[in-house]
């Protein structure tokens, strides 16, 4: 037996709005045994000082694209990269997100074949270190979409043919589609990823387009759920996500889009939204240093969205909604920096309660794993983090990790603020 004590500054749980003092949590082995003011002390407990600092729960990033190393880099991933090159950006990602104190990020798939199941499964068998990984391994999409990595070489229709040819899940009708979420399910898959609209990074596409047909999206949605996996989509527009609400998806990612009635909606049958705000602050507020950066063609369509992402915005932190944390960061940032999104939900004026659970407790829901992550109680896992900044005014808090703790185990944390820049 591994016995642990960690004794807390201020303690986030998860579950209670408010940073608790004098706090100590005992963990024995992999898991928290006890949490209150006066934890036992077993013989030979190893006791770990945090008083200096704010414990929560593991943080956890649901939107991750993990397996590219540098953002200034996914221009050439279509031809450069091979898939090994893209399993070890995904291990990378994952052990550097794991030392800024988030503990499991969700990896919502890539353009192009990453073997991120062997990255799972290399880190849950400890061969490796890394956050824990939710895995969709591939986008279900059709030619020419969002997901359809061969969009960006379409003037040279052979290599586009060739390269359409190696993506397993993307095609056409829903009997194509049933079948690849049964394939996705067998290879190991935790849940299963669609682009069902166009995009504002991808040339070719409109963030209103709309990619797949209704008994494309029905086929896909049955077909999970009766083999029980979720369904979330890549989604922007109102009526899509009506119609994909009305088809039964269980999560929506960015809704940037959205309109009034559809969040409403969405409210009413429980479904979450991780509306990713990080890739489209900078033309919400107008950051032109950090749009500059971008494609024309990418700006261009910020430009033209700019006055609907705003009040879509707007709706979407005035809502009910359950609301995931997701970084979805592929420009400007590096996607192991997944305190980015923290900042971006205080700039924007959510509270730091509501983004803190997020965080922990809603994000554990929207992967499934509420009963063994996402708060500070007996019986979870013990993934715990410790942050130096003030959590609930410092919108940089979440990118300064001071102390991080998977399943018990400890790992070196490392600040993003300092590090890699
Ligand atoms: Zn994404």
């Amino acid at each position: 037996m591994n016995d642990i004590k960690l004794i807390c500054g201020k303690l986030y749980d998860g579950i209670h709005d408010e940073l608790r003092e004098h706090q100590e949590i005992l963990i024995r082995d992999k898991r928290i045994l006890e949490v209150g003011k006066h934890t036992a002390q077993p013989a030979g407990c190893q006791v770990i000082d945090l008083s200096g600092l704010t414990v929560t729960p593991g943080m956890i990033d649901a939107h991750v694209h993990a397996s590219f190393f540098d953002w200034r880099e996914i221009p050439k991933d279509t031809v450069w990269y091979s898939d090994g090159m893209r399993a070890l950006a995904a291990a990378e990602c994952a052990r550097r997100a794991l030392s800024g104190g988030f503990t499991t990020i969700r990896h919502v798939g890539w353009f192009r074949e990453d073997y991120s199941l062997d990255v799972r499964r290399a880190i849950d068998r400890g061969f490796i270190q890394g956050a824990r990984m939710v895995v969709a391994p591939h986008f279900l999409c059709a030619p020419g979409s969002h997901g359809d990595p061969s969009q960006s070489v379409a003037s040279n229709p052979a290599l586009s043919g060739f390269l359409e040819r190696q993506y397993p899940t993307m095609g056409s009708g829903p009997e194509f589609f049933r079948d690849a979420v049964r394939h996705e399910v067998k290879l190991g898959a935790d849940f299963i990823k669609i682009m069902a609209t166009g995009g504002f990074f991808t040339p070719n596409d409109s963030p209103e387009d709309k990619q797949l047909s209704d008994d494309e999206m029905a086929a896909i949605i049955d077909t999970a759920h009766s083999l029980h996996r979720t369904v979330t989509a890549h989604a922007y527009t109102g009526e899509l996500i009506t119609t994909l609400a009305e088809l039964g998806i269980d999560g929506i990612e960015h809704a940037s889009l959205a309109d009034k009635k559809t969040i409403r909606l969405l409210e009413e049958k429980d479904i979450y939204v991780v509306p990713t705000l990080c890739p489209y602050d900078e033309i919400v507020l107008l950051d032109e240093e950090k749009l500059a950066e971008k494609s024309p063609e990418f700006q261009r369509k910020l430009r033209y969205y700019r006055d609907q992402l705003v009040e879509s915005r707007r709706l979407l932190i005035d809502s009910d909604l359950r609301l995931g944390y997701g970084t979805d960061l592929v420009v400007n940032y590096q996607n192991y920096e997944c305190g980015r999104e923290y900042s971006a939900w205080l700039r924007n004026g959510i509270s730091p309660y509501r983004a803190l659970k997020a965080a922990t407790a809603e994000n554990a829901r929207i992967l499934g794993l509420e009963n063994e992550i996402g708060t500070i109680e007996p019986g979870k896992l013990a993934d715990v983090a410790a942050w130096r900044r003030n959590i609930l005014k410092d919108d940089k808090a979440l990118l300064d990790c001071a102390f991080v703790m998977k399943e018990g185990v400890e790992y070196t944390p490392v600040s993003m603020l300092e590090a890699y820049r």
